[in-house]
């Protein structure tokens, strides 16, 4: 999931420019009686205050969840930036909507917010990030990096056998991205409406990852974090990835798998007009629910089977036994030996109810 506002945090829009009173209140601080009426704010006034309440609301909720951390000693070497640091878990990361949309019952939301928050304090690194650097480390060991306990990815860019690796990032890895960046050979790209693919638009390289526009066997990694459950069509975006990579190159990904839902099904499809149909209600959206990319899979306890079956040896890499199947990363190599049949669409149909 990309980076989300912070939904049904007590913030004020400050609206500037705009006279209409425009505030957003928790139940909770209405209950307290901190409720800051907009309507009792001179208009003149509210530039100023609106985000002076704001930095201060956020400022207290920052201070809460560090001293939470530091209490409850979630304290750890992080494998992105290499410090011990405290771990910063906020358990209202995941909005909402998108648990009522989806059907999550708390301990999974609980499981969810642990993987979307649970940041570095020094480098913001969230756990999804650092479970991926994690299973990079031990994938490609060099030197003590190579110790997943004790390396970083900050100390992994920097050495010689890895600096000749070539990766691409497929869409902006949030927490990884910044020291993955310092790799020389690092090819990063953003799907960006109105870019034509393998054209920039303010430095950034355009792909799409249905149809992308690197030569075969182009790179020795591909790194996708929360992106293939937003692909049209899941076997075609394999098909890509298992394309550019070289024979026994990795693709290091993470992707939502609910351990509740048994079998992979696509919630909905591209028409021939490029208008997406629903085939499975409600549509998801991430990061809000409704609001967001719009989810064409959902990914179930199958998935391994149909990575195999697109041509990719498969381990799981987890580095959180605690964390079920949400903790997973998904370590998969190109097979060296030429495939006997290429690898064929991925069989899949939705279930008559949303969750199988
Ligand atoms: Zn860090």
């Amino acid at each position: 999931m990309k980076q989300r506002p912070a939904m049904g945090s007590c913030y004020l829009r400050s609206q500037e420019g705009s006279r209409r009173p425009d505030a957003r209140y928790t139940h909770q601080h209405q209950r307290e009686g901190t409720l800051l009426k907009p309507s009792k704010i001179p208009d003149w006034l509210k530039p100023r205050i609106v985000p002076l309440w704001n930095r201060s609301y956020h400022a207290t909720v920052a201070a809460q969840v560090y001293l939470d951390a530091l209490v409850r000693g979630r304290v750890e070497h992080c494998s992105v930036c290499g410090r011990v640091a405290p771990i910063l878990l906020r358990r209202d990361v995941i909005p909402p909507r998108l648990v009522e949309m989806w059907g999550l019952p708390p301990d999974l939301v609980d499981l969810v917010a642990q993987r979307e928050s649970c940041e570095c304090a020094r480098c913001g690194a969230k756990l999804r990030a650092r479970q991926l650097a994690r299973a990079l480390l031990q994938t490609f060991p060099s030197g003590f990096s190579g110790d997943q306990h004790r390396g970083s990815i900050r100390d992994w860019v920097a050495q010689e056998d890895i600096r000749t690796l070539r990766i691409a990032e497929i869409n902006r890895i949030d927490g990884l991205h910044t020291m993955l960046f310092e790799h020389p050979r690092l090819v990063y790209s953003e799907f960006l409406e109105g870019v034509e693919p393998g054209h920039a638009r303010n430095g950034t390289r355009c792909e799409n990852l249905m149809n992308l526009t690197y030569n075969d066997a182009s790179f020795d990694l591909v790194l996708t974090s929360e992106t293939l459950e937003h692909l049209p069509d899941l076997s075609v975006g394999l098909s890509e990835i298992h394309r550019v990579l070289v024979p026994g190159g990795y693709h290091l990904f993470t992707v939502p798998l609910r351990p509740d839902v048994h079998s992979t099904y696509p919630r909905a499809r591209l028409g021939e007009d490029g208008v997406m149909i629903p085939l499975v209600q409600p549509v998801i959206r991430h990061p809000g629910g409704d609001i967001g990319y719009p989810v064409f899979t959902e990914f179930g306890a199958d998935l391994p089977d149909l990575l195999r079956a697109a041509g990719f040896e498969v381990t799981l890499f987890e580095a959180n036994p605690n964390m079920k199947t949400f903790g997973q990363v998904f370590v998969t190599r190109k097979r060296e030996l030429p495939e006997e049949s290429p690898p064929g669409p991925i069989p899949g149909t939705p279930p008559t109810e949303g969750v199988a």
